[in-house]
C-alpha cells in the first residue's frame, strides 16, 4: 500500500480495510449477543462515523434500527473552547436501547457532551461503540463499551476520518508520518 499526501503532509498505511472488517465483524457479534431479544437503535454521529456505523449495523445479526445525528459547534465559550450540541435527531429515543456510534474518542470531550444531551431524552440504556480510541489523549471520564482499535496519540485519516473534509473515502486507515 502506498502513502497518501494531504496538505503537504504524508500519511502512511496503518490499518487495512481487511483488518477493519474483521474487527467490525467481532464487534457486531458481541453486540448481537448483548442485545439478544432487544431492538437497539444505532445512532451514527455524522460525518466521520458513517462507514463504521453502516458496517457495524450490517454486522449485527439481530433486529436493529439506525439513525443519524450531527453535532453543531458553537464558538467563543471561553476556556472550554468549542461546545457542541446534538442536532437532527428525529426519533423519540425515550425507553430505547441506544448504541452510540462514533469514529474516534480522542480527548473524550465530544462524547461527554453527547452523552449528556442524549441522556436528557431518557433512553433505557446507552452504550458507546467507537472504531478508534486514543487512551493517551483521554481527558474526560468516558468509557467505550465497544472499541475497534486502541491507537497512539497520533493523527489518523481514512474510513470516515478526515483532514479538513478530505480522506473520508479512503478504505484503509492512514497515520500521519512524523519522521
Ligand atoms: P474528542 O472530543 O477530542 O474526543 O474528539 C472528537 C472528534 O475529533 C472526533 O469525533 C473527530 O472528529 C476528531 N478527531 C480526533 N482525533 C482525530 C484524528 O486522529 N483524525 C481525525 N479526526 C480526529
Ligand atoms: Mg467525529
Amino acid at each position: 500500500m502506498k502513502c497518501k499526501s494531504y496538505k503537504g503532509m504524508t500519511f502512511r498505511p496503518y490499518i487495512e480495510n481487511d483488518r477493519i472488517q474483521a474487527r467490525v465483524k467481532e464487534l457486531g457479534e458481541q453486540i448481537s449477543r448483548d442485545y439478544e431479544g432487544k431492538i437497539p437503535l444505532f445512532i451514527c454521529v455524522l460525518n466521520g462515523a458513517t462507514p463504521f456505523a453502516m458496517d457495524l449495523f450490517r454486522a449485527a445479526d439481530i433486529d436493529a434500527e439506525i439513525t443519524f445525528i450531527r453535532l453543531k459547534s458553537y464558538e467563543g465559550t471561553g476556556s472550554t473552547g468549542t461546545v457542541k450540541k446534538v442536532m437532527g435527531l428525529c426519533e423519540d429515543i425515550k425507553g430505547r436501547d441506544v448504541v452510540l456510534v462514533e469514529d474516534i474518542i480522542d480527548t473524550g470531550n465530544t462524547m461527554v457532551k453527547l452523552l449528556a444531551d442524549l441522556k436528557e431524552l431518557e433512553p433505557a440504556s446507552v452504550r458507546i461503540a467507537t472504531l478508534l480510541f486514543k487512551p493517551e489523549a483521554l481527558q474526560a471520564d468516558v468509557k467505550a463499551d465497544y472499541v475497534g482499535f486502541e491507537i497512539p496519540k497520533k493523527f489518523i485519516i481514512g474510513y470516515g476520518l478526515d483532514i479538513d473534509g478530505l480522506a473520508r473515502n479512503l478504505n484503509d486507515i492512514y497515520i500521519l508520518d512524523e519522521k
